[in-house]
Parts: structure tokens; C-alpha cells; sequence
């Protein structure tokens, strides 16, 4: 497979930050290896910033090392570190102070695409957004990236699109969800709205339930005080789970274009149900396979912050009323995966007796670690002995299909800042988006907080506390394993 490669126009691109982790795993290899995709003009501009004593040449030596570190070298030519290390420079500078804002304003081309990505703690957004207003780098083609988390609840949410508003457009402004720039998440929106084969089915009349799971192996280890105060409910479901819920649940918006698909994902998060507490189980891991648990992890042994939460929501409106949505996301579980289970309902009648059992239809969407699709079909068992029935699956791993060109397919990072550079905002989230999903989020939080009982512990290494299981099983279903 071959992935076509359309170079992009010149443009400056700060990361605030540059210093930082996020940038060191991901924002830094992702222009790399974009750089060596050969999407990246000759004539580009990488500007790292923060406080921390850099010149240019020091600051090159340190992406050196963050992409040798980081990022796949095979995929490029020898010197390519070099030759894309010589568009890099850096600004020394201070979000709260005034050093280094006229040095990075002379080095702003002012008739190219600005892009600023604010790779730094919430709690600088403002600082930076006003400074670039100040020094006459907010107009134009000018644009903001901004980081999860965005806020912490409505009203921080409602707080920060109002201070960026100040000075930013909401088409300049593109609020990141890592997760809407994966393969397989943009290939969700093409099964969907690309084959005639899902649409017709892709409703209540068909669907028993969909299940999304997303488990992580890894602890808080690194985050643990962002952690402690954010919980998975804030961290995952907010955000990335409520993202996945949207593309999986819209309408077919009329057109691939920014505001058609937002204004659908919109829709969704306005329509979900009110979840009580009755449907909601979380829970906090245990130590376990020699690791610590939550609470020395974070230091806290009083912390009641949720490291696992599952719920049951619905969507009321006419395509899903009555079609269940079932959501967990945990730390410490047994595998590291995301997925999303559209399982359909049983056929009406089998006409091989009762003996045959049942055997449902899965849809299922894998994002990581394989990323790739499978479509679970009910066949006859090979050989004699009568008719008896398995579900086999038809599996579609990208990397298997896509051949050897699948490594090329471009990461999330290197897809959403590409198109920050190309000015598209479909995957990116609008600022009533993300008011809506704090707008659903907030009174389930203000209801266990309310109730004030402790999260269920839960083994670590396993699929989370018993409850969550229960969850389904009252209902005659069942989560799908997390498997690798
Ligand atoms: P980090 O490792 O703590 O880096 C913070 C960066 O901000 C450093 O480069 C730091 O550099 C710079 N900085 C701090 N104070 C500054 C100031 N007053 N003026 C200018 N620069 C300043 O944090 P991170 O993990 O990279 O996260 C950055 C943002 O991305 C956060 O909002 C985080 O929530 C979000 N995020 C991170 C990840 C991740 O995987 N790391 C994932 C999703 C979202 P100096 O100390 O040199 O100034």
C-alpha cells in the first residue's frame, strides 16, 4: 500500500512546552516523521519555547535525542535528523512573564500559518493566549492547540472557552482529543457512512447493546497528582469515551466537513440519558502483581478518586431508544485495550432448534493495540455430526491487510497536527462539545460525591470490581473480555 502524501504549505509551528513530555513522546517525533512522509516544506519553522536555558543548537541536540529516543528511525533517509533538525529553533521564555515574547514575534512569519500548541498545564492558557494577542500573533492565520484536560468540570470548561474567546476565534481554536486521530476511529465514520451493508441496521431494531471498553494496564505511575484530583471519570469518559459514543452514535452528517460532523456529535451528547447512580459502578485497584495500589500510588490513603468507573447510558432519540450503551474504562486491568462492540440482536427464530444457541452478531472496532475491525459471523462447524453452529471472525488488522505500508499510515499526533497546518477541524472538538460532555458528566460526579462512598477495590490484573460485571449480567449480557 502506498499512502499518498500531500505536502503541506509552509508554516510556523510553536510548541509552548517544548521542553515538556507531551512534547517529547509525541508532538516532537510526530513532525518528525511527517518531516521524513516528505509532508513537511522545506521553508517550515519548529519553534520550541519554555523557561528552560536553550539555544538553538542546544535545543536541536535535545529533539535529536527525544527522537532517537522516541521516534521509528527505519522509516527515514540517514541525516534526516539533521536536515530536520535544522528547522528547528528555540525560544527561552516565560508563559507569566515578558522575556522572549518580542524575540518569538520577529521570528513569526506574518503571512504564513501560525500554529501555537499549547503543550503546557491548563493553568498557563490564559497567559499564553494573552500574550499572543499582546505581541500581534493572534490574528490572521493564526492558530491554538489546546491540550486535554479542558477544564474540570462546566463551569471551568464554560471559564476557559470564555478567556480564549477573548482573543481567538473558535475556528482558530482546536481543542485536541488524541483519540479522534486514530486509523480506526476515522474508519469507524467510514464503515458507517460508506457502505450500505451497517446502515440500515445501525439502530434499535438491530442492535441489542454497544460496549465500549477502554482498559489500561499502567497504574497512575507519573500522574499521580493530576490523577487524584481528576479520576477516570474526568480523565477518560469526559473526553475520549464520549468521543468514541458520538462517532459510533450520529447521524450521518451531510457532509465530511468540520461543523456538519461536530453539529451531529453534539446531537448525541444532548440526547444521552441521565445516569443514576443504580448504573454506575467505580472502583479504585488494589496492590497487586508486586506493583502498588491506588493509594500509594497517589500518596493518599484517604483519596475516594475512582480509578475504574462503568456505567449504562442511553440515547433518546429515535434511532437507539432502548438500545443500551454500556462504558468502563479502568486503570491496572488485565490488558492494555480500547474497543467498541456494536452487538447485534439475535435473529428472530432459529430454525435449528434451541440447541444451536444463540449467536449474535459483533461489530467490533479495535483502537489499540491492533488497531483494525472485526465482524464476528455464525457458520456452521466444519465436518458431520449435524448442524451445530460457531462464531467465527472476519478479521481485518490493518497491519495485516494494509501489508508493509501500515507502518506509514500516520499516528494520531501526526494526523491532527497536520491539520491544524491545513486549517481542518473535524477532529477536532468545538468549544459547545465539550460544554455539553461536562454538562452530562458533572451531576453523575455530584451524585457519588453526594452519596460519599468509597470506589470498590479491585484486583489488579483483573477486569475491575465484581460490580461492573453485575452491571450487565442483571441485565442478560455480558462484557466483552480485555484481551491484548
Ligand atoms: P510537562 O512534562 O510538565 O511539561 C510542561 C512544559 O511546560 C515544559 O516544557 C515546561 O518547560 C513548560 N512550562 C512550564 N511552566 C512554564 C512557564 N511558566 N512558561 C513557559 N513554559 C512553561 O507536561 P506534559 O506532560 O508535557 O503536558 C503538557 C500538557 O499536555 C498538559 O496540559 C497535559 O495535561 C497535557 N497532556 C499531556 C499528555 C502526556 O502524555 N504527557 C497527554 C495528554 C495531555 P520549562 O520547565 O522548561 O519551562
Amino acid at each position: 500500500m502506498v499512502t499518498r502524501v500531500i505536502p503541506v504549505d509552509p508554516f510556523d509551528l510553536v510548541v509552548f512546552g517544548g521542553t515538556g513530555d507531551l512534547a517529547r513522546r509525541k508532538i516532537l517525533p510526530a513532525l518528525y516523521r511527517r518531516f521524513c512522509a516528505g509532508q513537511i516544506p522545506d521553508e517550515a519553522n519548529i519553534i520550541g519555547a519554555a523557561r528552560s536555558e536553550f539555544d538553538d543548537a542546544g535545543y536541536r541536540a535535545f529533539v535529536r535525542d527525544t527522537i532517537l529516543e522516541f521516534a521509528p528511525v527505519t522509516l527515514c533517509e540517514d541525516g534526516a535528523i539533521d536536515t530536520f533538525c535544522d528547522r528547528v529553533r528555540y525560544i527561552k521564555l516565560d508563559a507569566r512573564g515578558d522575556e522572549g515574547w518580542e524575540a518569538l514575534a520577529r521570528i513569526i512569519h506574518a503571512d504564513r500559518v501560525r500554529a501555537f500548541y499549547f503543550s503546557v498545564g491548563p493553568q498557563l492558557f490564559a497567559d499564553l493566549a494573552e500574550r499572543l494577542h499582546r505581541h500581534g500573533m493572534a490574528s490572521g492565520e493564526t492558530r491554538i492547540v489546546v491540550e486535554k484536560p479542558f477544564g474540570h468540570d462546566l463551569a471551568s470548561a464554560r471559564e476557559l472557552n470564555t478567556m480564549l474567546a477573548r482573543h481567538f476565534d473558535e475556528t482558530q481554536i482546536y481543542r485536541i482529543d488524541h483519540y479522534l486521530g486514530k486509523e480506526t476511529v476515522q474508519n469507524l465514520m467510514a464503515i458507517r457512512f460508506a457502505n450500505m451493508l451497517f446502515e440500515p441496521l445501525w439502530n434499535s431494531q438491530y442492535v441489542d447493546h454497544i460496549q465500549i471498553t477502554v482498559a489500561e494496564s499502567m497504574g497512575v505511575a507519573g500522574r499521580e497528582e493530576f490523577y487524584d484530583r481528576a479520576g477516570a471519570m474526568r480523565d477518560m469518559m469526559q473526553n475520549h469515551m464520549m468521543q468514541l459514543l458520538c462517532l459510533i452514535a450520529m447521524e450521518p452528517p451531510a457532509k465530511f466537513e468540520p461543523d456538519a460532523v461536530r453539529d451531529e456529535k453534539l446531537k448525541v451528547i444532548r440526547a444521552l440519558d441521565t445516569v443514576v447512580l443504580d448504573d454506575i459502578v467505580r472502583g479504585q485497584y488494589e496492590a497487586g502483581e508486586d506493583k502498588p495500589g491506588y493509594l500509594d500510588d497517589v500518596g493518599n490513603s484517604e483519596s475516594t478518586t475512582e480509578s475504574f468507573v462503568a456505567l449504562k447510558t442511553g440515547i433518546g432519540n429515535w434511532r437507539w431508544a432502548g438500545t443500551p450503551f454500556y462504558l468502563r474504562t479502568g486503570k491496572r486491568l488485565r490488558a492494555r485495550t480500547s474497543e467498541i462492540a456494536v452487538v447485534f440482536k439475535d435473529a428472530p427464530h432459529s430454525i435449528f432448534g434451541a440447541d444451536a444457541g444463540r449467536h449474535a452478531n459483533i461489530l467490533t472496532i479495535v483502537l489499540q493495540p491492533n488497531e483494525g475491525i472485526e465482524l464476528g459471523v455464525t457458520i456452521k462447524e466444519p465436518g458431520p455430526g449435524g448442524m451445530r453452529l460457531i462464531d467465527v471472525p472476519l478479521d481485518m488488522s490493518f497491519a495485516e491487510t494494509l501489508g508493509p505500508g501500515a507502518e506509514l499510515v500516520p499516528d494520531a499526533y501526526e494526523r491532527l497536527i497536520m491539520d491544524v497546518i491545513r486549517g481542518n477541524q473535524t477532529l477536532f472538538m468545538r468549544g459547545d462539545e465539550v460544554e455539553a460532555a461536562w454538562r452530562w458528566t458533572d451531576p453523575i460526579i455530584a451524585q457519588w460525591e453526594e452519596k460519599g462512598e468509597r470506589p470498590l477495590p479491585y484486583e489488579s490484573g483483573s477486569t475491575g470490581p465484581e460490580d461492573a460485571l453485575a452491571l450487565m449480567h442483571r441485565d442478560g449480557r455480558r462484557w466483552r473480555e480485555i484481551r491484548e
